[in-house]
């Protein structure tokens, strides 16, 4: 299966950048408490990491998967059809119940839900994971928070592989665009997890900061969210 793994980045690469040598290369399966899977680039060496759930998966997914690790690494533009048939798998019931089961053993948070009375987190996710992540964010536990908390708008919870919004803004006067900041900004969490700088953590990173000023109405949400703090 490793092997046979190689063989397929191998190929993949020449395809995506043809002429070039494939860097060494470490695959690793783990045991993400979601589908998740990463690739980055360390000392000339590409690490790849894939979701222990996608191990056994047939060999046109893990081409995919393999085209769509690469094309981001090196970015280029993702194969729609890789894109659709990586998306079909995971969301194969076989895959989704897989995924569940996991959850629950790696223990789950008891928690609301993402379906509130006026907005869908879930939705909400899936919608800005199109917009700004090309689909490849896996979605973590999703939920409003028990309580109207105005202290903690929203966070993401590494442990359970959770996010959690604060209900207050599970309302019909709140525009749909801020509910969807504050979501993005704790993507973007996800997406940048927390990094010991010397003693300190750094919780927003300069790329973090970058990244969440490309959301269209930044501005406009931050200005809405200090006005609900007064
Ligand atoms: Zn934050």
């Amino acid at each position: 299966m490793r092997e046979g793994l190689f063989e397929i980045f191998q190929e993949i690469y020449s395809e995506l950048r043809p002429g070039s040598s494939l860097p060494e290369l470490k695959i690793d399966f783990y045991a993400f408490a979601n589908v998740n899977n990463t690739i980055r680039l360390r000392k000339g060496r590409l690490l790849v990491r894939l979701s222990d759930l996608l191990e056994g998966a047939p060999e046109n997914v893990l081409r995919a998967i393999a085209h769509i690790l690469l094309a981001k690494m090196y970015r280029q533009p993702i194969d729609r059809a890789q894109a659709a048939r990586y998306r079909r798998y995971v969301g194969s019931h076989e895959i989704v119940r897989k995924a569940h089961l996991v959850r629950q053993m790696r223990g789950r948070k008891r928690l609301r839900g993402a379906r509130g009375r006026f907005y869908d987190l879930d939705e909400i996710f899936e919608e800005l994971n199109a917009r700004f992540f090309h689909g490849l964010m896996a979605r973590p536990q999703m939920s409003w928070s028990v309580t109207r908390t105005r202290r903690i708008l929203g966070h993401y919870d590494p442990a359970h592989n959770a996010i959690i919004i604060s209900r207050i803004f599970d309302h019909p006067a709140m525009p749909r665009w801020v509910v969807e900041y504050i979501v993005y900004h704790e993507m973007l969490h996800l997406k940048h997890p927390v990094r010991l700088r010397g003693s300190r953590r750094c919780v927003h990173s300069a790329e973090f900061q970058a990244e969440e000023r490309l959301f269209p109405r930044a501005g406009e949400a931050e200005a809405w969210l200090k006005r609900m703090a007064t």
